[in-house]
């Protein structure tokens, strides 16, 4: 027999394509959708089910600054040697800046690696805490949650428990719930947090329920993991969105971070991201910088130089950097407008139903509310294509498609 007839057919992958929302949305109903978009021929057919940014013709959109940066690394005809285990230094000294924020008390005593965007960085602090966390090996995720979640910190090793979050009859945050859970958890547990733009829901906790989260999680004695995969890209500013971050770490927490650059600077496929561990002081960061290593190596060596130095390069230059933040801005405003289009479009087709979630939800995916027979009927009746939990992607919406999605769903939800 071949060395391989015990391997069993597994179901497909469909994460890179289409983050799914939970459970109860299978793969196969995501590639369905797919499948079912490309078949169709009707020419007005919309795709709300894509998880990158689409510009207002609906095509991917490469940021002037990336490719303005990107000429200028290539034109500065670097080598292509390896970068060290943590990849380039002057990436990550910047990525540390944008995200803990200049003069931040963090910023000396940070361990920070380059990571193989934010599913890279995610998996390292996963097989981090597997491996030297003092506490559970269990991580609290909340739910629903990006579905890679679960996939990453199970394969390094935690268990995953989820935590109260959203809310469906008020298609809200559960803070009540979510404060509830971390104050029940065991003393000492890990939870992950959405620091912005909370991906599938679209729903944030205000600036006050932070503070009251940060209280929970300390006085729970907890450890706080941030996933970050979208700073700048919720509100259109960077400081703004890093907030609960910040404020972790002025409230006295050490937490982790992974950070992604797919969204807010648009390089997807070129993988640039970092992880990072806020140390108590000197002595703790040599240590953990050296069991960092020690782990990544194994791992992939060294990570990718190309995409890091093009985020390097508009981190470090001040033209450059005022000019992406003007068009990460553009991008959440771009979303920010399609939400509030939407929403007026439906109260001009008379929709006695309250759509004020689509408004006060952030980033680039928004949870209608529709029920998965009302999704269904969109797609069948309307050819409109998006998961049947209904989450749709507000970068699919244009100015060209907009009316006639807001009749759509006028139509499944009269
Ligand atoms: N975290 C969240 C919440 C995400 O939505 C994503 C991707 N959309 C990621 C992490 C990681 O993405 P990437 O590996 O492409 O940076």
């Amino acid at each position: 027999a071949s060395t391989w007839a015990n391997v069993p057919q597994g179901p497909p992958v469909c994460l890179p394509i289409v983050p799914i929302a939970n459970r109860s949305v299978s793969c196969k109903a995501i590639l369905g959708i797919t499948e079912a978009f490309k078949a169709d021929s009707f020419k007005e057919k919309i795709n709300l089910g894509v998880g990158a940014y689409r510009d207002d013709q609906g095509k991917p959109y490469v940021l002037p600054s990336v490719r303005t940066a990107e000429d200028k690394v290539v034109s500065q005809q670097l080598n292509k040697e390896y970068a060290g285990i943590t990849g380039v230094p002057e990436f990550t000294k910047a990525a540390a800046v944008l995200a803990y924020g200049k003069g931040s008390s963090a910023l000396d005593r940070l361990v920070i690696t380059q990571s193989i965007s934010g599913t890279g960085a995610l998996r390292i602090g996963g097989a981090f805490i597997q491996r030297f966390y003092p506490g559970a090996k269990k991580i609290y995720i909340p739910n629903p949650s990006w579905a890679n979640h679960a996939a990453v910190f199970k394969d390094s090793g935690l268990e995953v428990e989820k935590y109260r979050y959203y809310n469906k009859d008020t298609i809200g945050l559960d803070f009540e719930g979510m404060v509830a859970d971390i104050k029940g958890a065991p003393k000492g547990s890990v939870f992950l947090l959405h620091a912005c733009a909370h991906n599938p829901t679209g729903v944030d906790p205000t600036v006050e329920q932070w503070k009251e989260i940060s209280q929970a999680v300390k006085a729970g004695g907890h450890y706080a993991f941030f996933d970050m995969a979208y700073q700048g890209f919720a509100s259109g500013n960077t400081d703004q969105d890093a907030f609960p971050v910040r404020h972790f770490v002025e409230q006295g927490h050490n937490p982790c971070l992974a950070q992604s650059f797919a969204k807010n600077m648009g390089l997807y496929g070129e993988r640039v991201g970092a992880f990072s561990i806020v140390c108590e002081n000197a002595d703790e960061k040599k240590r953990v910088d050296s069991q960092i290593k020690i782990l990544v190596r194994p791992l992939y060596s060294n990570p990718p130089v190309h995409g890091a130095r093009i985020a390097s390069e508009i981190l470090h230059s001040p033209a450059l950097n005022e000019q992406w933040l003007g068009e990460v801005k553009g991008m959440a405003d771009r979303i920010i407008t399609m939400r509030a289009l939407l929403k007026k479009e439906l109260e001009s087709l008379g929709s006695k139903h309250d759509w004020s979630h689509i408004t006060s939800q952030i980033g680039m995916f928004a949870y209608t509310g529709l029920t998965p027979e009302q999704m269904e009927k969109l797609a069948k009746e309307h050819s409109v294509y998006a998961t049947k939990d209904g989450r749709i992607s507000v970068a699919g919406i244009t100015t060209g498609n907009v009316k006639r999605l807001a009749a759509a769903i006028h139509a499944v939800k009269p």
